[in-house]
């Protein structure tokens, strides 16, 4: 065994596992060389340490994961479960020598039932597989859209996954109804299942939705589908300045009108986008923009929403409103949208996600800008504002390592305290991961970590899971 340079006892017990680990899951389904499943899309400032003495295992079915995981418990292996790999708080990265547990090949969409208006998925699923077999199916629809479609089911139920269209539509909490898992025992339990109405028992289907990998591993997903939203308008929308834009927001949510998405961007951030994808955005001038989607069941609907929010934006100085009404300018302006991260990561020092509520989004980055500007960082802020949870992209713009690290710290506890203060949260959608693991200690009350460490060790007596992500101080 060539990777695993951990010398020693463990090294021993590696070797041990790699031969019971063939036989689970067969010979060409264990891969000593891990290179290619050491990254996700945290950006390369903040992720941690990286483990290459890992080895990979890609199970077929959930007996195999149930014997992976028993032979890893016995052994003390640790376990770090990948699904997509475009989490963006290092969540899936191997933190030390042990087995990265490959959701790949589990990518089965098993049922959609039409009559419980349910999908039955296996949790390698990819939400773009998702997506393109419900809209196989007239009238039916999953409306949660994180940004990247490569995403999987079990990565997006294991980081309670939100998106642009979570101002009407909800995250994922609210569309999992149930779940297969397999325990670090090795043990496989079902919960929930195609039922709207479950009181049996402590609800620990939503206890593992957001538990980031580290409970246990997500085998099953089952999802609740809803009638399609009908038809859209995509509006774009320039202001001369940021202020206005962002102020024009809580203003939208109070006319009545529930808008699927809200999303807020600096021009700059559009730029990069266009420069990803190749593509124009309908406006060129104006320094912050608001892209608003709406839906309704006929042109009618939509053309009253529209005009609301174009009187609503016309009082905060827009400079124009255009309307995105072919599905071909609908796809190409998310698709701009979509793809900002692409363009910027690579001189990104860490994209934070903190959430606040709707009503304080203007204060929260009003705040923060003003922060940005004294210590001269460039932060660009883009995404959801429409749910209070607007990204902020905080870049290292030239500076040399020594010089961004202080500026971007004091910069990311400020943003982090403006949070409390507005009663929001360090990250609405990432996740903590490895990256914001001390900021979760940091910010959350003793008791409150005392009790989540103690979960952990209900479920994971041994640590096995995921280990040094989330609560475990490792
Ligand atoms: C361009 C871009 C846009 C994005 N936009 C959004 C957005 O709008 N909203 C949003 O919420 N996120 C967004 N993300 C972040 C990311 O897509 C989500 O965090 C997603 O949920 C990660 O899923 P994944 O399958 O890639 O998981 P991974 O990155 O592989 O893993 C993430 C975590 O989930 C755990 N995990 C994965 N699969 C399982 C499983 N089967 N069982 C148990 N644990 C598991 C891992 O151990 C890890 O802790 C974006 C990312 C990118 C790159």
């Amino acid at each position: 065994m060539e990777t695993m340079r951990d010398g020693g006892e463990m090294h021993h017990v590696f070797e041990k596992a790699i031969s019971n680990l063939r036989a689970i899951v067969g010979e060409s389904n264990v891969i000593l060389n891990p290179e290619g499943y050491l990254y996700d899309e945290t950006p390369e400032a903040v992720r941690p340490e990286i483990c290459r003495d890992t080895v990979v295992v890609r199970p077929e079915n959930t007996h195999q994961i149930s014997e992976v995981m028993r032979l890893a418990n016995s052994l003390r292996i640790p376990v770090f479960v990948r699904g997509g790999g475009t989490g963006l708080s290092g969540g899936a990265l191997p933190t030390k020598p042990g087995i990265i547990l490959s959701m790949e090949r589990m990518n089965r969409i098993i049922e959609i039932d039409q009559e419980n208006l349910v999908a039955v998925c296996e949790a390698g699923v990819t939400l773009r597989q998702l997506i393109e077999a419900v809209e196989r199916i007239p009238g039916l629809s999953f409306p949660p859209h994180p940004g990247d479609e490569s995403a999987q089911l079990g990565g997006l139920v294991a980081c309670n996954a939100g998106g642009a269209r979570a101002v009407k539509y909800g995250v994922m909490r609210n569309y999992v109804i149930g779940l297969e898992i397999v325990l670090p025992s090795g043990d496989i339990l079902s919960l929930g299942g195609k039922i709207i109405k479950n009181t049996a028992g402590y609800d620990l289907l939503h206890l593992i939705v957001g538990s980031e990998g580290t409970l246990c591993v997500i085998t099953k997903v089952i999802l609740r589908l809803i009638p399609e939203p009908g038809k859209t308008y995509t509006l774009v929308i320039p202001f001369h300045d940021a202020w206005s834009a962002i102020r024009c927001v809580p203003e939208i949510l109070k006319s009545g009108i529930v808008p699927m998405a809200i999303e807020y961007m600096d021009i700059e951030a559009i730029k990069a986008g266009e420069r990803v994808t190749g593509k124009k955005w309908p406006f060129s001038g104006g320094k912050a923009h608001l892209m608003v989607i709406v839906d309704g069941r006929n042109e009618a609907e939509l053309m009253e929403k529209s005009e609301i929010i174009e009187k609503i934006s016309g009082k905060y100085g827009a400079l124009d409103v255009l309307v995105g009404v072919s599905r071909r300018e609908q796809r190409d302006i998310l698709e701009i949208r979509s793809l900002i991260y692409e363009g910027l990561k690579n001189e990104t020092i860490e994209v934070l996600d903190v959430s606040v509520p709707p009503a304080s989004i203007a204060e929260f980055v009003e705040k923060c800008q003003k922060k940005a500007d004294e210590l001269d960082l460039k932060v660009l802020h883009f995404g959801h504002a429409g749910d209070g949870n607007v990204h902020q992209q905080i870049m290292k713009s030239g500076l040399r390592k020594e010089e961004w690290m202080k500026r971007y710290v004091e910069f990311k506890e400020f943003a982090f305290s403006v949070a409390d203060e507005l009663g929001g949260t360090i990250t609405g959608e990432h996740g903590i991961g490895s990256v914001k693991k001390r900021d979760l200690v940091k910010t959350s009350p003793d008791v409150l970590i005392e009790i989540m460490r103690k979960i952990k060790k209900v479920f994971d007596p041994n640590n096995i899971l995921n280990p040094g992500k989330v609560v475990d101080d490792e």
